[in-house]
């Protein structure tokens, strides 16, 4: 097995400490697929069976004011094309609440064919994990995610139950 994965994400949430999280081993491309040019590579994971190119997504970058609106709505297709070529994407958000940029970021994801899996990160900073219940419940409605997977990047926790669900779908 083997597939693109785009995380996707507003800034802060999480994206680089995950993937170093994620990542740890330097080793060679092998992957069947072509190499898209619309992506820059971040790093690959490997085990025994899989393995995963993790990808930036041009386009992904987010303009918030108004004055950004002409180059957003660019960007907006760019990303959005450019997200047809990965095979997964990963969604990160704060375990805390859904912003207007979590909304940006969804909307570029409306157009994706592929399995869109929604990771709530920096759950070790929630001391009653139970208000996490109404909060999966209110992200579940925005999007047909694939799964949701509460997860702590910097602690660790449950990193190694996203990438088993995310390779599983390459
Ligand atoms: P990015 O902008 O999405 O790449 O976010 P970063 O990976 O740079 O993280 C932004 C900040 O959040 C950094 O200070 C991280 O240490 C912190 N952070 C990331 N993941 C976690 C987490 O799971 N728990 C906690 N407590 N902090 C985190
Ligand atoms: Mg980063």
């Amino acid at each position: 097995r083997s597939g693109y994965i785009a995380l996707v994400g507003r800034p802060n949430v999480g994206k680089s400490t995950l993937l170093n999280r994620i990542l740890g081993q330097k080793i060679s491309i092998t992957c069947k697929k072509p190499q898209t040019t619309r992506h820059q590579i971040l790093g690959i994971h490997t085990d025994q069976t899989t393995q995963a190119i993790f990808v930036d997504t041009p386009g992904m970058h987010l303009a918030t004011g108004d004055r950004d609106r002409a180059i957003n709505h660019y960007m907006n297709d760019a990303a959005s094309r450019a997200l047809k070529d990965v095979d997964l994407v990963i969604f990160l958000i704060d375990r805390t609440k859904w912003t207007d940029e979590d909304d940006l970021v969804l909307k570029r994801l409306q157009y994706v064919k592929c399995p869109v899996i929604l990771a709530i990160n920096k759950v070790d900073w929630l001391e009653d994990k139970a208000s996490l219940l109404p909060y999966i419940e209110e992200v579940s409605q925005k999007f047909a995610f694939e799964q949701i997977i509460p997860i702590s990047a910097k602690q660790g926790t449950q990193v190694d139950e996203l990438i088993t669900q995310a390779t599983s779908r390459l």
